[in-house]
Formats: structure tokens, C-alpha cells, sequence
């Protein structure tokens, strides 16, 4: 079984107002401390991984010299030709840091793009601009990372199916190689849900959605997951074995974990992950149903196959499931055949009541 090792780094200059993300802005003795905690954990790991994934907050955010110690012992973890992605916030003055995460082993950039147009940024409360987006994209480049992926968001205030183009447009123009495109959520105890913005409506959302996969497609981008895109053999290793229900080990506050069967997680609490980290059991995982509903987000969708290689019953576990998705044969949401079930677009747009009724 495939294992990603992701580390949270819970730093951000300033909060959007839609984020719910465990993630602050700190001082430099807190990064610091916060760093070589992390360092340790690392360290600590006896398993050797697939994949690694710095995310946040903003992982950018910290000095060039605390990044690059954790991107490098990180690096000390992976096999030869693991995928090593960092997120970055686009910002001006990327390059040096780019060129040190090249150098630790980085080979994946993911960037918060959301949108192209400086008054939808604006009323999401990010700080970077679109010209900050070319100068960062620039300094991944610069940096020998051809593998970088742009987050896109549907459903802002003030978006319409123009804007989403000229974004779109814009992303494509950069020489992404993946695209995640993201509808916007209202998370409890976000600026966003003490004082709620007009937003597009559901259908229009919704007419975003299903555009964006078609124009993405046209451009040669497959659609793999729910709200993710690639070109041809760039899809997210990293994410993929979440949604294929391998094993990770997640370091850091607000950190989820899934090893040897058993899920477990970090509370969202800096202080005490560093003075007396603690992982919080979280139960057992990995059953028929976890596994089912995790391959119902792609767009591969679950396939008999593998269903009975990796579960003891599988067959009959398969069976059960497509006879209760018959009940959607022939409606746009659903492809089925004796060897598999899976979502179309229209289908992902209501998959969680489409996935309930299937598994
Ligand atoms: S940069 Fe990302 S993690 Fe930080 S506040 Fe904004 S959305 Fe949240």
C-alpha cells in the first residue's frame, strides 16, 4: 500500500474570509519553535514514503531558512521518485525560496490562484493580485519545477461565467500542468458566515462547474476527481492515495493520520503540539464503505476489480453496490457496467446523495 507523509505548517499573513483552515499568523520565535517540533516528528517517521505534501496555511510563509529545514528532512523520508509537492502563496518575491525547495527535493508546486480578477480576490480577502500570480508562477519556473498546480475558485461574490473565463483563460496561459477548481463554501466560524456575502446562485454555481470541466477538457485537462483536472500524468499522486484510501501520517495541529488501520489526529492547538503532542484516536479505518465512498469521488469510480483484490467478499461487496445504483441507470448522473460505477459531472454535483444511496 502506497504511503504519503503531509505536514501542516499553520501560518498565514493574513486570514480569507472563507477559510476554516487551522492557520494563524505567528511571530518568528513561534515558526521557529513550531519548526523544529516538525523536524522531529520527521525525523521519528520509520516508514519510508511515496509521496510528501507541505501545505497550510502557508508554508511560504516561513523564513527560507525554516522551510528548507523541514523541505529537506522531509526529503530524508521519501523513496527516489516520490512526488514532493509544497503549497505556495503567490506573492513577488517567491524566487529564493523556490530555488531552496528545488534543491530539497521538491518536485510540485500547488498555488492559490482562485481567481483572475482582482475585485473577486479582493472580496475573498487574499492579498496577493494577479500580477502577483505571473512573478510567483515565474519564480517556480525559474526554479527548474515544471509540475505546478493552480487552485481555481467557482461561486465567489461578484463571479459570473465571463469572469470565470477570463480566469480560466488566465490559468491555462501560465503552463499549469494540474488545476483544482473549488466551489466556494461557507464554513462555520469564517468571516464569511458571521457576515454573509451575495453570492452567485446555485444554479449558476452550478453552470460554472459544469463549463469549467468542459473547457478544462477541450484544453486536454481530464477531470480525475470531484474538483480536480491534469494534463495527462500529472495528476496529484499525493491526493490520489487519499482517495484510494492508502495510508498517510499527517504532522502538525488540525493533522489527520491513517496507519495500520487506524485513523488518528493532532488537535488544533500549536502550543501544545509542541510542548506535549498528543495524537487523538480517531477509531478504525479503511472498511468497504470508507473505501467505496472515497473511489466514488473519482472519476475512475469504483471498479470490481479492485474491490476484489483488496476486501475479503469484495465480489459480493461490488455486487451490492451496483445493484442499488441501478436504480439511476439511465439518468446523467451515473455510468455503470458489470465492471464498475462511477459519477459523471451533472453526478458530482449531488454526489453526496448519489454516493449515500450507493454504498
Ligand atoms: S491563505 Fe489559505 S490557509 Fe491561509 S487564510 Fe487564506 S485560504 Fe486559509
Amino acid at each position: 500500500m502506497k504511503k504519503g507523509l503531509y505536514i501542516h505548517i499553520p501560518f498565514c499573513d493574513s486570514k480569507c474570509s472563507y477559510c476554516d483552515f487551522y492557520s494563524f499568523k505567528a511571530d518568528e520565535t513561534l515558526k521557529k519553535e513550531y519548526c523544529s517540533s516538525v523536524v522531529s516528528h520527521i525525523l521519528g517517521a520509520d516508514t519510508v514514503f511515496d509521496t510528501a505534501y507541505i501545505g497550510g496555511g502557508t508554508p511560504t510563509a516561513l523564513s527560507a531558512e525554516q522551510l528548507g529545514s523541514v523541505a529537506r528532512t522531509v526529503n530524508t523520508k521519501l523513496f527516489e521518485d516520490a512526488e514532493f509537492t509544497c503549497e505556495a502563496n503567490p506573492a513577488r518575491n517567491l524566487k529564493d525560496k523556490m530555488l531552496l525547495l528545488k534543491k530539497a527535493g521538491v518536485n510540485r508546486v500547488s498555488m492559490g490562484l482562485q481567481s483572475a480578477n482582482d475585485n473577486e480576490l479582493r472580496r475573498l480577502s487574499r492579498i496577493h493580485s494577479s500580477e502577483d500570480v505571473i512573478n510567483a508562477v515565474d519564480a517556480v519556473k525559474t526554479a527548474g519545477i515544471d509540475n505546478f498546480s493552480l487552485d481555481l475558485m467557482m461561486g465567489i461574490p461578484e463571479q459570473t461565467l465571463k469572469s470565470l473565463d477570463k480566469s480560466i483563460d488566465f490559468v491555462l496561459k501560465t503552463g499549469a500542468k494540474h488545476i483544482s477548481s473549488y466551489m466556494l463554501k461557507i464554513e462555520k466560524g469564517t468571516p464569511f458566515y458571521k457576515d454573509p456575502p451575495i453570492l452567485p446562485e446555485e444554479d449558476e454555481v452550478c453552470e460554472m462547474y459544469l463549463h469549467t470541466v468542459e473547457r478544462l477538457k477541450k484544453e486536454g485537462f481530464l477531470q480525475y476527481e470531484v474538483s480536480n483536472f491534469a494534463l495527462e500524468g500529472y495528476e496529484s499522486r499525493h491526493n490520489l492515495n487519499y482517495w484510494d484510501c492508502g495510508e498517510y501520517l499527517g504532522i502538525g495541529p488540525a493533522a489527520y493520520s491513517f496507519m495500520d488501520g487506524k485513523r488518528f489526529y493532532y488537535e488544533r492547538d500549536i502550543k501544545s503540539f509542541i510542548s506535549s503532542p498528543k495524537a487523538i484516536d480517531d477509531g478504525e479505518g479503511g472498511d468497504f464503505s470508507e473505501y467505496a465512498m472515497l473511489r466514488l469521488r473519482l472519476t475512475t469510480g469504483l471498479e470490481r476489480q479492485e474491490c476484489i483484490k483488496r476486501f475479503e467478499g469484495g465480489e459480493a461487496l461490488f455486487e451490492a453496490c451496483l445493484k442499488r445504483a441501478q436504480k439511476f441507470k439511465g439518468s446523467p448522473l451515473i455510468n455503470i457496467s458489470e465492471h464498475s460505477i462511477s459519477l459523471t459531472p451533472q453526478g458530482f454535483l449531488v454526489s453526496n446523495a448519489v454516493i449515500c444511496q450507493i454504498v
